[in-house]
């Protein structure tokens, strides 16, 4: 359920996954707006739907209409996934969830270790909250001023009070600083839309000098596949990964939550065509 949706690749990831699991269940793509949001939840109940997937605009909102909501999508403020359990219906957040496990599949591991990630929006707040949930020991978050950088003085805020790490803001303007608190993470994520159009060949990083060739470079962009920042990464020689990755796990973790099976994520990526990771 979003608006709009028509260009969403959600039907084809989940109904190759139930093709797969060998269960009698269709993904469909719902056009629901939050004026209709209330009435549609309505139905999914009235329905017996076994769940629902949430994108924007109804991610923060969806939650009035539900009977739970999980930790990690309460410290989110947004919901992806709805489970219905025999008409009860539980809100998860699985964007945090599917960046991490994109993570593990390629052998990254955060956990205990220092990250750099710039954003304040959705999919950064989601990520972030999830890092700090998984165990990473220190979390730099630089956000450029504008109307979303109160959102990440408050993950901050949530993560120093809910979770072991220790979370630091940062103005992303103050480029010296990013440099060097780049240089001393294992991990550098962008999760800000700088990269994708409109903003297509863009980033924020002035020069490959910001890369120690030991930095895992990351982006939740996956369209394009490579982000300019991407690109000066890896020629600069660090691995780096796309979000086609967190796209995938998050589906597979939505698809677990609704269903208790998971689906195996090499078949996925074959028949999905995707590959995210760089090392060159
Ligand atoms: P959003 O609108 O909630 O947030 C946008 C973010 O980009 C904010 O932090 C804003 O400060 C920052 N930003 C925008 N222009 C900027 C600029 N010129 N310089 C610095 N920062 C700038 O968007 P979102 O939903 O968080 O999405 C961000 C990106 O993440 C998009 O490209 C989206 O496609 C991608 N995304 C990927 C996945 C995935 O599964 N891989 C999931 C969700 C979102």
């Amino acid at each position: 359920m979003a608006y709009p949706i028509r260009h969403s690749q959600s039907p084809a990831t989940h109904n190759a996954a139930y093709e797969k699991l060998g269960v009698d269940i269709v993904n469909l793509a719902f056009e629901v707006n939050a004026d209709d949001l209330e009435d549609a939840i309505k139905g999914l109940r009235a329905l017996k739907m076994r769940g629902s997937n949430i994108s924007m605009p109804n991610k923060t909102i969806v939650h009035k209409y539900l009977d739970e909501v999980s930790p990690a999508a309460m410290l989110c403020g947004a919901v992806n996934t709805i489970v219905n359990r025999d008409g009860y219906l539980i809100g998860h957040n699985t964007d945090g969830i599917g960046y991490v496990q994109s993570l593990k599949d390629n052998s990254i591991d955060p956990a205990g270790k220092k990250v750099t990630i710039v954003g304040s929006g959705g999919a950064a707040t989601a990520v972030q909250i999830q890092s700090a949930l998984d165990g990473v020991r220190e979390m730099s978050i630089f956000a450029r001023d504008d109307s979303f950088r109160d959102n990440a003085l408050e993950t901050v805020d949530k993560i120093n009070k809910n979770t072991n790490c220790k979370a630091t803001f940062y103005p992303l303007e103050d480029l010296d600083c990013l440099k060097k608190e780049m240089a001393s993470s294992y991990l550098f994520t962008n999760a800000t839309g700088v990269g994708m159009k409109p903003l297509e060949g863009q980033t924020y990083i002035p020069d490959a000098s910001f890369f120690p060739k030991e930095l895992i470079v990351t982006d939740v962009i996956y369209s394009p596949h490579e982000t300019a920042m991407l690109k000066m990464a890896r020629k600069a020689g660090c691995k780096t990964m796309n979000g086609q990755g967190m796209m995938l796990f998050q589906a597979i973790a939505a698809i677990e939550l609704m269903l208790g099976q998971r689906v195996d994520s090499e078949y996925m990526k074959e028949k999905l065509g995707i590959s995210y990771v760089y090392e060159d």
